[in-house]
């Protein structure tokens, strides 16, 4: 019978340990602080925004939230991004993505204070993630999808994981994480893209799927083995007039007619989406604690 992964149940526990590590580190005097930088107003990112501060105020951090523009420039961002890599109550920093079109978001992200950048897109931790160093920050998302394996004791170790994508922010770290020689690793990883060869025949040799391309209900049943486990990273807008919003989220698998095929599979929404932001909340607790040296 096909297991529901519940990442929304898993997100939880998640922020459960963090309740009890922020009192911790409060009883010392620091409160973990998260600065998240918006620049533009497009609705998405906004929404974004707004969920990661609500959640750190939750949890009881500091948070800082800086609005800024669409018309800001490149150096008036890189000024506020500076400020926040000074300020000693902000731990970690996110600019969210994607800014406007005039603003180049490798030189934003090469400015961040590494030790506070909790996305894990500076080159400094994309190098550490690829060395193996547990200093470093990997990037939210594939860390919440290697967390929701490990708490559903799925195993990792030894499994072969076809990664469908291979973008920076999912795709490739999320293969480097599955294949690092440590706990949760030890994966036999494959990452395929829109120039492999034999894609069908590629991810139903999986024993994992993780499906991180943007293509609504891009992986059918004849993609996936009986018996896998899938992890659906996708959220694409599909139109429905039922829905008062006019549109509703879906994954990159075809959920009904995968999932009776499955050992286990994440919905959408309520899987991979909920450990992102549960991730960005454990990367900050780390990096207040690594800046504090404990
Ligand atoms: P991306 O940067 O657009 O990368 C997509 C990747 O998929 C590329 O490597 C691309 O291959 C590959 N691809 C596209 N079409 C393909 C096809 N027909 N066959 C095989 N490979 C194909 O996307 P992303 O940022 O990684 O995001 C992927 C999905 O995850 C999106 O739906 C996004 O919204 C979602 N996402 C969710 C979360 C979350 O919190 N749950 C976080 C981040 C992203 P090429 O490299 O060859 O072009």
């Amino acid at each position: 019978m096909t297991n529901l992964i519940d990442g929304r149940a898993v997100a939880e526990k998640v922020y459960l340990d963090l309740r009890a590590q922020i009192a911790e580190l409060k009883s010392k005097g620091i409160t973990p602080g998260l600065g998240v930088v918006l620049v533009g107003d497009d609705p998405a990112s906004r929404a974004y925004v707004r969920s990661k501060d609500k959640m750190s105020r939750e949890l009881g951090l500091h948070s800082v939230k800086l609005e800024l523009p669409a018309s800001s420039s490149q150096s008036e961002l890189l000024a506020r991004v500076e400020e926040l890599n000074r300020d000693p109550q902000v731990h970690g920093i996110l600019v969210q993505s994607p800014p406007p079109k005039h603003i180049d978001e490798a030189e934003i992200v090469r400015a961040l204070d590494p030790r506070k950048d909790v996305d894990g897109f500076h080159p400094l931790n994309v190098a550490k993630l690829a060395m193996g160093d547990p200093t470093g920050f990997v990037p939210c998302t594939p860390l919440g999808v290697q967390r929701l394996l490990i708490e559903t004791k799925i195993d990792i170790a030894g499994a072969h994981v076809v990664v469908l994508g291979r973008s920076m922010i999912v795709g490739k770290p999320v293969a480097l994480l599955l294949m690092q020689k440590t706990k949760g690793g030890d994966a036999t990883v494959t990452v395929a893209h829109s120039r492999t060869k034999n894609l069908e025949e590629v991810t139903r040799s999986a024993d994992i799927l993780i499906a991180a391309i943007g293509v609504a209900h891009f992986v059918k049943a004849n993609h996936v083995r009986d018996g896998a486990v899938v992890i659906d990273v996708g959220i694409n807008r599909v139109d429905d007039k039922a829905d008062k919003r006019g549109y509703r989220l879906v994954g990159d698998v075809a959920f009904d007619e995968v999932a009776p095929k499955c050992k286990a599979i994440t919905p959408v929404p309520g899987g991979v989406g909920p450990m992102t932001i549960a991730m960005l909340m454990s990367n900050t607790v780390k990096a207040a604690r690594q800046l504090r040296s404990l």
